[in-house]
This record gives C-alpha cells, structure tokens and sequence, in this order.
C-alpha cells in the first residue's frame, strides 16, 4: 500500500489523494480481530506542509461481532480515522521526543499504519444494537427472539447458599 510522494515532496501545499481496496492477507491481519478480509477501503490524502508530510484518511471495513449481551454473531461496517506525520530521514539526529514516522526514498508504505488503527479501532465491548435486552440469567434464552416465565425474584442458587450460611 505504497503512496508515491515524488511531487508531494517537492510541492510545499500540495494535496493528493490516494485510494487503495485491501484485504486482510495484504496488512497481516487474517484470524486476528472481528475484521472480514474482502474488500478494505482506504483512502485519504497527503499533504505537504513544509514541515512533514501528512497522511490522513479513513478505513471502511467490516467486522463480525459477537454480541456480549446475546451471544448473537452480527455485522457491522466500521470507519476507521488515520494519520500520521512523517519526515524525511536525514543524516541529522534524530529527535526522540517527536511522535514522527520517517520516510525514506519516494514512497511511503501505509500498511502499518492501516494495520495498526484498525487494531486500535477494534471495540472492547459490542453490542447488537442499543435494545438488545441479552439472555435471561436464569434460563439462558435470548430475550430479544422470545420471552420466558422466570421472574427476577428467582434467587440465583449460589447466592441462596449464601442467604442460608448467614442465618
Ligand atoms: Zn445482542
Ligand atoms: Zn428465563
């Protein structure tokens, strides 16, 4: 996923913008997170300036979850923001306190980059939809595709032992 930066360098203000359809093979990401490998969008823009190159852009992909509620596999499609600064490298010393990428020749290779925010972007908790009302605790049935006849006043058994130690 290289963007080739030979008039973007030399331009001081120039904006291109850049279009790639990836997959999960190509950025390394296959078996790992929700993400399904066909058709990965990116695109974005590079921008000279003066100072770095800036690459920004979003990521369209999709992802399979699973429901942490209802257990319930579901799709979503995902966009995902990127950026990144980057400068050339030279001969002079290198400042570690900047957070700049560097490049080096006439491309830039975003694949890390893409790889990188969409293991950021994958959500620590998902849920189905804002409704889904998950699965009874007692009975375990999905409550969102039929109801069941436990109250909430059934005791959970383990707390029942308890109740009876405290006596
Ligand atoms: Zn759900
Ligand atoms: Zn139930």
């Amino acid at each position: 996923m290289k963007i080739n930066i030979l008039q973007a360098k030399k331009n001081i203000g120039s904006r291109e913008k850049f279009k790639f359809v990836t997959s999960t093979e190509e950025i390394d990401l296959v078996g790992e997170g929700p993400w399904i490998s066909n058709e990965i969008k990116v695109e974005g823009e590079l921008t000279n300036n003066g100072r770095v190159l800036k690459i920004n852009g979003v990521i369209h992909a999709t992802a399979k979850h699973q429901c942490n509620y209802c257990l319930e596999d579901f799709i979503t499609n995902m966009e995902i923001p990127f950026s990144e600064d980057y400068q050339e490298v030279s001969n002079e010393e290198i400042d570690d306190e900047t957070d700049l990428a560097y490049y080096n020749g006439d491309e830039i290779d975003i694949a890390d980059l893409v790889r990188e925010s969409m293991i950021l972007a994958e959500p620590l908790k998902v849920v189905c939809s804002k409704s889904c009302l998950g699965l009874c605790p007692h009975c375990g049935i999905n409550l969102n595709v039929s109801e069941c006849c436990c109250n909430d006043n059934v005791i959970d058994p383990r707390l029942a032992v308890l109740s009876k130690l405290l006596k």
